[in-house]
């Protein structure tokens, strides 16, 4: 199975994609902007994909510090240069706060994971990818290469892409964000939205719990047309919810 690639044109992202695992290159103000390049081989999918552009890449955004949104990131930036960003909470697992590790429930999420297309090479290289960087592991927090910073706070601009905005979106994890476009109607999800059947489940794995609610009222709040999550296809309509 090769890499998915999904223009967005009008969009101005790419999806690159193995299995239920999605990478979004935006074009940024400065060079492309690339959010969760989740595996090292995700890594390597993208800087191919860039050729000589990969040298311009901004930024390395990661929605929450899972491995597989994170785990590509330290190889992307060794590879671009570029610097990686996170959520402050996501500094905290790195300071050796123990991040959560048993969700309340992943019965909703099997509807995703034959969602895609399988890929047997990320089968195969996953688990190895997965002990390069992020939690989610009996490994605890693992990092390789300079520390992230954690610029993703609420509310500022995405570095390099001054049309999206972060939000806090705790419930997935504590350290999840997601990224709005509020002209486009863009919703870059992370984990704190998948799809399945051409729906959207707002957390389908839940490992806080107690945030969970506010967060899914606030992402029902906004007015979304695009919804790219980190797992599933893309739904693009009226509205997504
Ligand atoms: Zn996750």
């Amino acid at each position: 199975m090769s890499l998915i690639v999904d223009h967005m044109p009008e969009l101005g992202i790419t999806r690159l994609s193995r299995w239920i695992f999605n990478c979004y290159v935006l074009e940024g103000d400065e060079g492309p902007v690339v959010v969760d390049p989740g595996t090292r081989r995700m890594a390597l999918d993208v800087a191919s994909y860039l050729g000589p552009r990969a040298a311009d890449v901004h930024a390395i955004v990661a929605t929450h510090g899972h491995t597989d949104h994170v785990g590509g990131a330290p190889t992307l930036s060794a590879m671009t240069g570029a610097t990686v960003h996170v959520a402050p909470k996501t500094l905290d697992y790195i300071a050796g706060e123990r991040p959560p590790s048993v969700p309340s429930s992943a019965l909703a999420f099997a509807p995703v994971l034959v969602g895609q297309p399988l890929d047997l090479d990320v089968l195969r290289s996953s688990a190895g990818d997965a002990l390069r960087a992020g939690y989610g592991t009996p490994l605890g927090w693992r990092w390789t290469g300079p520390a992230p910073l954690g610029t993703l706070t609420d509310g500022v601009t995405v570095p390099g892409a001054g049309a999206w905005t972060v939000h806090s979106a705790a419930g997935h994890t504590p350290d999840s964000v997601v990224l709005w476009n509020e002209e486009a109607g863009v919703l870059i999800a992370g984990d704190a939205v998948a799809t399945a059947r051409g729906r959207a489940l707002i957390a389908p794995i839940t490992f806080d719990a107690p945030a969970a609610p506010a967060t899914a009222a606030h992402l029902h709040a906004l007015p979304a047309r695009h919804l790219l999550p980190g797992h599933g296809l893309p739904l693009h309509r009226v509205s997504v919810w």
